[in-house]
């Protein structure tokens, strides 16, 4: 099914990609898998292959985690001193509980934003587009 593109509402990015929707329509899902893109979205046959945002996420949640689970272990460490194995058995879990779910969430902001920003990637003008 395609839909002419003057029919799509305005799709926060935002909104869409933490439901893991198109940001063109909003209504077909962008996830293939856990984090895999579908090729097209199956409501308005946007093509989301330009739209794949590599390792952006990652970074994101990896800092946004780091700094959240290596707060927690400080604060431990110097208010409790516990052992080694106690910081493992908590940190270890934690982390995966907070860097999966926000992966997905942050892969499909990307997606959305670079739908809505028009990002690209760089090339080098011409001498006629200057003139
Ligand atoms: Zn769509």
């Amino acid at each position: 099914m395609s839909l002419e593109p003057t029919s799509y509402p305005g799709v926060d990015p935002v909104k869409s990609g933490a439901l893991g929707r198109c940001p063109r329509c909003g209504r077909g899902r962008i996830f293939a898998g856990f984090l895999r893109l579908e090729k097209a979205c199956d409501r308005c046959d946007l093509d989301l292959a330009p739209l794949d945002s590599a390792d952006g996420p990652a970074f994101f949640v990896m800092t946004i985690v780091g700094f959240v689970v290596v707060g927690f272990a400080l604060y431990t460490e110097v208010v409790y001193s516990p052992s080694v194995l106690v910081h493992i058995v908590l940190w270890v879990p934690l982390t995966f509980i907070l860097a999966l779910p926000l992966m997905r969430v942050a892969k499909g902001l990307m997606v959305g934003l670079q739908y809505k920003n028009k990002a690209a990637e760089g090339r080098l003008a011409s001498h006629d587009e200057n003139d």
